[in-house]
């Protein structure tokens, strides 16, 4: 690999196929990998290591120079205390066991195991093992039909369903500041989506437990953040894939080679 200045930024040039050494990936003859400054970042989505090999996962393991569980160890042992706490600690040995549940085959051995549940059943498992009662559903108006059928589901297991759709209050879109053409239909009234008001009305029914369906990228992020309730995500929206998002990322190397 040899250093050059790109755009003002220093890069690597892989003259042939490298495995960098800081980070043990894999650089294509080629390419211009923009250095990393701060090797103390956290980034275990460039790990290479076999899954099985890793240090989070097996004593002894392999680990890059930046490997928070060589790095973060105080801090691991700070929040571990946070899972003592009352309400976090029947919700994550729940959720542990729901992790287990969602496969079979485990008395097979671990290359056997298979998966065993679509999310939505995992989701009534585990509100069933947190022996919640009233539940919250905070859904998208393009996901309307969708919502209606979750609902059925859930309340024909006896529990108590409050949902709000993304469009709730009518409040216009100008009292965000928008324009016409900044409207999906120019010129016409829209309905802003209103999750804080979403959130807001879920959490004056008191729900114990909040599930999303297929809100907005942004209005997801403001239900979470004003959502009392724990919360989990049913389903995510994209417009394109039928609301599988990861299409996309399995489609990288061919139909969507452009995002790389
Ligand atoms: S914790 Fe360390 S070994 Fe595990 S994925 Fe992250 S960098 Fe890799």
């Amino acid at each position: 690999m040899e250093y050059r200045e790109n755009r003002g930024q220093t890069t690597f040039y892989a003259r042939k196929n490298v495995v960098c050494p800081r980070f043990f990936t894999v650089f294509k003859r080629g390419t211009y990998i923009k250095q990393i400054m701060n090797s103390d970042i956290t980034n275990c989505a460039r790990c290479s290591f076999q899954v099985a090999d890793r240090i989070c996962r097996t004593d002894g393991g392999k680990h890059p120079d930046n490997c928070p569980t060589l790095l973060k160890a105080e801090l691991a042992e700070e929040v571990l205390a946070e899972y003592q706490k009352t309400d976090n600690f029947e919700f994550a040995r729940q959720a542990s066991i729901q992790e287990k549940d969602g496969y079979s085959n485990r008395d097979q051995g671990y290359e056997k195991v298979r998966p065993a549940k679509p999310r939505i059943e995992e989701i009534i498992d585990f509100i069933a093992k947190m022996g919640y009662r009233k539940i919250g559903m905070a859904f998208c108006i393009g996901l309307r039909k969708e919502a209606g059928m979750v609902e059925k589901i859930f309340s024909s297991r006896g529990l108590e369903m409050v949902s709000a759709i993304c469009k709730i209050g009518r409040v216009p879109k100008e009292a965000l500041g928008l324009t016409d053409d900044e409207k999906i239909s120019v010129g016409t009234f829209e309905s802003m989506c209103n999750p804080i008001l979403q959130a807001e009305v879920l959490n004056r029914e008191k729900t114990e437990f909040n599930i999303l369906l297929g809100l907005c990228v942004g209005h997801d992020s403001l239900f979470f953040k004003y959502a009392e309730a724990p919360c989990s995500v049913l389903a995510v929206k994209d417009r394109v894939t039928g609301h599988n998002p990861l299409a996309a990322v399995y489609t990288l190397d061919s139909y969507y080679r452009a995002l790389k």
